[in-house]
């Protein structure tokens, strides 16, 4: 969906500026907001993932998790809305990559490994004592900004704790690798699932 780029949404206050990166089921850019002259990260549902009611309903889903949840730690929500057929999300814009990119680029210290957890484990903290179980916490969803400091990212398959049937049925969703053994045999889950994700991504 580069075809976005040099267009604008909500009547011309965003401009869609540059491909940032591409996730499972949407696209992010780095996007400018002129009424307060500020970047933002502009998500877009695919325009595929569009077309399905199910992921409609999971991107609505995640706008409304970001917005009720307000953490230092946690990627804050500015906007969400649609257009022609769009379905966008706009976010702060953070430019210090992720943690992803970090563990790949060469050893962390200890003192900032400490300070990552103290962050995450605050949002992850925070947001379960809000209902919400993020089930996908891995190095790729928490991302820096310019001072260093680490953000939870990525509520697309996150999971109201009071909700019985969830969105995705019974089928097991997240990342393998850093999932716990509850979440990957689809049983119930609770703050404890991402705590446990948390440990791998430490370890
Ligand atoms: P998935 O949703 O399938 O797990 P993902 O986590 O790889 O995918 P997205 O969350 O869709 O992908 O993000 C795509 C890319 O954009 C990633 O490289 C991510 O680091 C980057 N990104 C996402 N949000 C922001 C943001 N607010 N500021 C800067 N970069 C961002």
């Amino acid at each position: 969906m580069t075809g976005l780029i040099g267009k604008t949404l909500n009547n011309g206050n965003y401009e869609v500026r540059e491909l940032i990166g591409k996730g499972g089921m949407a696209t992010v850019y780095l996007g400018y907001q002129k009424n307060v002259d500020r970047q933002v990260a502009i998500k877009v549902l695919s325009a595929q993932a569009s077309m399905d009611a199910e992921f409609k309903e999971r991107f609505e889903l995640e706008a409304k998790t970001i917005a009720r949840l307000q953490h230092p730690h946690i990627l804050p929500l500015y906007d969400y809305g649609a257009q022609d057929d769009i379905l966008y999300l706009v976010m702060a814009y953070l430019s210090g990559g992720t943690l992803e990119n970090r563990i790949a680029q060469g050893e962390i210290t200890l003192a900032d490994i400490e300070r990552i957890l103290r962050e995450i484990g605050g949002a992850i903290d925070y947001a379960y004592r809000q209902g919400i179980v993020h089930r996908d916490i891995k190095p790729a969803n928490i991302l820096f900004d310019g001072e260093g400091h680490a953000l939870l990212t990525d509520f697309g398959i996150a999971k109201l704790t009071e909700r019985s049937a969830g969105l995705t049925g019974t089928n097991v969703v997240g990342t393998p690798a850093y999932m716990s053994p509850e979440q990957a045999q689809g049983m119930e889950i609770s703050g404890a699932t991402d705590i446990y994700a948390l440990g791998v991504v430490t370890f």
